[in-house]
């Protein structure tokens, strides 16, 4: 598939934090977005076993319900010490009520329990594109850090205010958005799927 400026995505995602971010990746190519959640489609129950079997599952069902081109993010952070959980459970960890505090507070505990001083971390994300024939293609991008507690920052979402990026000092919760763009694995799968779609800015 290969996509243009003017081109209307939906972005199969009812994960506010995301969208901001997709839409943003999205604009400088003159593709529109539209959320999951503005054309009522249902959620399907992510239940793969990797972030890029999730992610094409999220796209495939989007495209079917809406007849237009899907664009799905799955995504999570992997704690090395923890053998890659939270992983593609990222979301789950924050429970029914999207409890991300609560969620970095597992993984502090969990780390505590496994009395290790190995904090590396790394963020992992699988963009899957699928067109309304069910087609899908997926591109994953990934970003090594480590995480810190207690959590610093209310910029990003999610994990970010546990996580520091290699090389850097800050969270990705106190960073510019501007900044953890230009370095996530969000980008970089976007990146991949870019160069893919050959899309002109
Ligand atoms: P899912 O892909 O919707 O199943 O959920 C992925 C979950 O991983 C999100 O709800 C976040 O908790 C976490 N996550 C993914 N990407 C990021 C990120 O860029 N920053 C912080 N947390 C993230």
């Amino acid at each position: 598939m290969r996509l243009s400026r003017g081109s209307v995505l939906v972005v199969a995602s009812h994960n506010p934090g995301k969208l901001r971010e997709i839409e943003d990746l999205l604009r400088p190519y003159g593709i529109a977005a539209t959320g999951a959640a503005e054309l009522n489609l249902p959620e399907p129950e992510e239940t793969g076993s990797t972030f890029a079997e999730n992610a094409a599952l999220k796209a495939r069902a989007a495209a079917l319900a809406s007849d237009l081109p899907a664009l799905s993010d799955d995504s999570g952070l992997v704690v090395a010490a923890l053998d890659g959980a939270p992983g593609i459970y990222s979301a789950r960890w924050a429970g029914l009520n999207k409890d991300f505090s609560a969620a970095m507070v597992r993984v502090q505990r969990e780390l505590k329990e496994r009395d290790t001083e190995d904090y590396s971390a790394k963020f992992v994300c699988a963009l899957a594109l699928a067109d309304p024939n069910g087609e899908s293609e997926v591109f994953e991008g990934e970003v090594h850090g480590h995480l810190e507690f207690p959590p610093r920052g209310d910029k990003g979402f999610g994990y970010d205010p546990i996580f520091v990026p290699q090389g850097f000092t800050q969270t990705f919760g106190e960073v510019d958005p501007a900044q953890k763009h230009a370095m996530s694995h969000r980008a970089r799968a976007f990146a991949k799927f870019v160069a893919a779609m050959g899309m002109p800015r």
